[in-house]
């Protein structure tokens, strides 16, 4: 069997990658589960892992993966959808995805979480604001058209 390391979903041998994580990780074997401290998936009831945070954005899901692994958090991913999904109607559904830790780690890794996110919005924000000055700046200094 192989493994998810970002959402732990048990996967056959012939498959390489997950299919329900942004960016479909490739899959990993027992030992890396292990020595990542994420459980396998039928220990994952034993062991609590809770909601650190939720996001709809792909990038974030990166970013806040990143984020917990860096501070030695053990981090899943599930794969969120909302309401009954069939083929109709896939595409009205935006997908979004939790961040779910161990219980035990979860106020710190939440912390983390709506810092970064935080930090995010404030980038966002400024590069959104720095575009509109420049775009101003392009218009008000637009050079005279060129006489040939
Ligand atoms: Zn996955």
């Amino acid at each position: 069997m192989k493994y998810c390391a970002r959402c732990g979903s048990e996967y056959r041998d012939d498959i390489e990658q997950c299919s329900d994580c942004p960016g479909n990780p490739r899959l990993v074997d027992v030992g890396e589960m292990r020595s990542r401290g994420l459980p396998l998936p039928h220990e994952l009831d034993k062991r609590v892992f809770v909601r650190a945070g939720t996001t709809d954005n792909p990038l974030m899901v990166e970013v806040f993966v990143e984020l917990l692994q860096e501070t030695d958090i053990p981090v899943l991913v599930r794969a969120g959808r909302s309401g009954v999904v069939d083929k109709l109607t896939t595409g009205n559904l935006l997908p979004w995805w939790e961040i779910l830790v161990p219980e035990e780690q979860q106020e710190r890794a939440a912390a983390l979480i709506e810092r970064e996110r935080a930090q995010e919005a404030a980038t966002t924000d400024e590069a959104v604001r720095a575009a509109e000055d420049e775009e101003r700046e392009t218009e008000q200094s637009a050079a005279p058209p060129s006489t040939l």
